[in-house]
């Protein structure tokens, strides 16, 4: 039986991969299942999966935790250093599924096992590019790309020599807001960014494809993955969401991968890799979707993208000090402090104010700096959400 391991395992892309799992009774056995808040689901997954543990990331949920496995013998344990302590534990495929920063520090020790990681957390890359590749490297791993775009090139890759790859085109569904003038889009409330046109996902990574910045940290992710150069990278909106990805070749042959909106698609290609099985998935039908629709990004409405390309130039430090602020501009417009707009105006000032000495961007990307630079731009945008709440 090959063990398997869940980061976020209660969230959207931890559930899809349970679901995968249930339906091949006697393959996998759990090892580890993580959560963070919703400590009833956790249970339930770690009961119905007879894993070996379960960790809450928040410490002072753990007396529930155990409570709810009470009369099992499945561990229970939580904080953050539990969750490395779960990371260690062997198994042959795990899945980093937490959102946000939070996934790095633990993506990174499950890499050290040297076994194969699926990875959803694009943050991991985002923040610490240079650093998961070595830590890759050295360990051996093999790290199998999650999101539906990175696994949709790395499909496009296999048996291609990547010496021939002039460039690699991602998608964009463009999200609720695609046609909105910007005088709309400042008045966009949480409820509208949170009715995508195509894909079901966690809260965060869905405000984040309204505002482009899911696809700005996407653009970091290919160049960190595939170790390609920033302007090999193109972002075309594509409303109807089934092409996921092209890859452009020396040629001037485009592949393109197609499938449809269902994220065990991306998952069920990394559990099931070297090999292809059958998927639950919906199969295309292409003669009744008859038209596929593709057009420019538009950097004025959605300044993410550019922000994106300024953080490849800047390099070192500049990804964590964008996805911190990113993170914490989007806590703001959830609670409602700021506006749609102010979200990105937000990063780019931290990101402004970051590049200068002070910031220290250049310094080494090691786990420690890109904590401490995590810390401090989430300050820096914790200052900027106040100032633009006072004026209102
Ligand atoms: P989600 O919000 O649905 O779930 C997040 C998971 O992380 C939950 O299990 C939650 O308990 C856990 N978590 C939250 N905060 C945590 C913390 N501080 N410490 C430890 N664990 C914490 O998110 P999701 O939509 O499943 O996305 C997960 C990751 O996958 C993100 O990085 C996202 O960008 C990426 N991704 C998601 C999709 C999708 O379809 N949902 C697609 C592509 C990539
Ligand atoms: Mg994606």
């Amino acid at each position: 039986m090959r063990r398997i391991s869940i980061f976020g395992a209660t969230g959207s892309i931890g559930q899809n991969t349970l679901d995968l799992i249930r339906r091949r009774p006697g393959e996998f056995q759990v090892v580890a299942l993580t959560g963070a808040s919703n400590i009833k689901q956790l249970a339930a997954d770690a009961r119905e999966f007879n894993a070996e543990i379960a960790v809450t990331a928040d410490e002072n949920l753990l007396a529930d935790l155990k409570k709810h496995l009470n009369g099992s013998n499945i561990k229970a344990s939580g904080g953050s250093t539990a969750l490395l302590e779960a990371a260690e534990m062997p198994a042959d495929w795990i899945m980093s599924a937490i959102v946000g920063a939070a996934g790095l520090a633990p993506g990174l020790k499950a890499l050290e096992q040297g076994t194969t990681l699926a990875l959803a957390n694009k943050e991991s890359l985002v923040t610490a590019g240079p650093l998961w590749m070595v830590t890759a490297a050295k360990s051996g791993a093999t790290v199998l790309p999650v999101d539906s775009e990175h696994s949709a090139v790395f499909q496009a890759l296999l048996g291609e020599d990547a010496a021939t790859v002039e460039r690699v085109i991602i998608t964009a569904s463009g999200g609720p807001f695609r046609d909105w003038p910007v005088g709309q889009l400042a008045r966009a409330t949480l409820e509208q960014a949170l009715n995508h046109p195509n894909w079901s996902m966690g809260q965060r990574i869905t405000i984040d494809s309204a505002s482009m910045f899911n696809k700005a940290l996407e653009v970091i992710e290919t160049k960190e993955f595939f170790g390609l150069k920033s302007n090999q990278i193109e972002v075309i909106v594509h409303p109807e969401s089934l092409i996921h990805a092209l890859v452009g070749f020396n040629d001037g042959a485009l592949m393109a991968h197609l499938g449809a909106h269902d994220m065990r698609h991306a998952i069920g290609f990394a559990l099931n890799w070297p090999n292809r099985r059958d998927l639950p998935v919906e199969r295309l039908d292409l003669g009744r979707i008859a038209k596929l629709r593709f057009e420019a990004p538009d950097e004025t409405r959605f300044p993410a993208l550019r922000l994106a390309r300024e953080v490849m130039q800047a390099g070192g430090l500049a990804g964590a000090v964008f996805n911190a602020a990113k993170e914490k501009a989007l806590d703001g417009f959830i609670a409602g402090q700021i506006g749609f707009l102010d979200m990105a105006r937000i990063v780019e000032d931290v990101l402004t104010q970051m590049s200068g000495t002070s910031g220290h961007i250049d310094a080494a990307v090691t786990l420690d700096n890109v904590a401490q630079t995590d810390h401090l731009a989430r300050i820096r945008a914790g200052e900027a959400i106040a100032e633009q709440a006072k004026k209102g």
